[in-house]
């Protein structure tokens, strides 16, 4: 572990401690319980911090999507050469899987898009388009339009909170993208109270039968269940897709008994401790999830 890796560590540890709000006479054992779950939810920020974690879900038969989070005042041209280093890493040996690159952080540059998608040719590894805030939405297709000119292994995601997404469904089909259903982590302003969930399905229903492949990306095992018999029962090639970071354990039961394959967003770099701190902070119980999916990977290890 690097100076540099090992400082981002502790200051993951401590913001976890200050996220359980625990007492002072359990902080030493806080501090244990951070430094577990930094260790197992937050792949690190070297692009090699990744790549372990993704050749460890590797032998446990999970494909990886590898996703730079930059900081905020990090260069376009660094991020994409990053974005390029993370395709060479997934083309290496048996590792299966795609790149997700986040466009506005790239200043949605054509050239660097088309680098990247330049280096997606030649590796033979796909590119994704992660979706932001809906002012980002109409540059994120534009930057797709360039991706296509390199390489058809191009994919998008599809926000549930958006009126819009029904449209860019249509659109993404008639792409040939692959396509990943979101909840959206931003809202539509002109329709802040649609009801994700019900708008998730109806997404599904669209791409169903149509769509090149389509991954389902939400913890919620409820939603996950009918989406992926909806996509199945219409022959439409379907995975499931889970975030490293959130607890994982009820949608891999899932994946396991309906025989789905299963992809796991690896995100790296320092601008993933934020994304990842908040939603802990949002959720406190996830910490005892978190802890219910380590029992269960360790067992797993033993088991293997
Ligand atoms: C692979 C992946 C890629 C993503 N990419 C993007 C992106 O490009 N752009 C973007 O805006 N957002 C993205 N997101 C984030 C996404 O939009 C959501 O913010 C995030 O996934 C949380 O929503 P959820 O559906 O997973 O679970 P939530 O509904 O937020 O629930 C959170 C937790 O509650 C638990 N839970 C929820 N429902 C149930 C239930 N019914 N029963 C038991 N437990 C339950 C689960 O353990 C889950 O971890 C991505 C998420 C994933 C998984």
């Amino acid at each position: 572990m690097t100076p540099h890796n090992r400082r981002g560590r502790r200051s993951a540890e401590s913001s976890i401690v200050q996220t359980l709000s625990l007492r002072s006479a359990f902080r030493p054992a806080a501090h244990r319980l951070a430094n577990i779950l930094s260790k197992a939810y937050v792949a690190g920020p070297e692009l090699r911090d990744a790549v372990a974690a993704m050749d460890r879900f590797g032998r446990l038969g999970y494909a990886t999507t590898l996703g730079y989070f930059n900081a905020d005042d990090e260069l376009p041209s660094r991020i994409a050469e990053l974005d390029r280093a993370a395709l060479e890493a997934l083309s290496e040996g048996p590792r299966r899987g795609y790149v997700s690159i986040k466009v506005p952080a790239l200043q949605f540059d054509a050239a660097l898009v088309d680098q990247i998608a330049l280096a997606s040719r030649r590796t033979g590894v796909g590119i994704h388009f992660d979706s932001h805030g809906i002012e980002a939405a109409d540059a994120t297709f534009k930057s797709i339009a360039v991706a296509l000119r390199q390489t058809q292994r191009v994919g998008c995601t599809l926000p549930a909170r958006w009126q819009r997404s029904q449209d860019d469904a249509k659109r993404a089909t008639e792409l040939g993208l692959r396509v990943r259903i979101v909840k959206g982590q931003w809202a539509d302003p002109a329709a802040p109270d649609l009801d994700p969930r019900a708008n998730y399905l109806q997404l599904v229903d669209r791409l169903a039968g149509r769509a090149r492949t389509v991954a389902v990306a939400t913890h919620d095992p409820v939603l996950a269940r009918e989406a992926l018999r909806r996509l199945r029962a219409a022959g439409t090639p379907c995975e499931l897709e889970l975030l490293f970071g959130l607890p994982m354990r009820p949608c891999l039961a899932l994946a396991k008994e309906e025989r789905i394959p299963v992809c796991i967003y690896v995100p790296f770099g320092q601008g993933w401790m934020p994304y990842a701190l908040s939603q802990l902070r949002k959720k406190p119980g996830m910490a005892l999830w978190m802890m219910k999916d380590l029992a269960a990977a360790a067992a797993l290890r033993v088991r293997g």
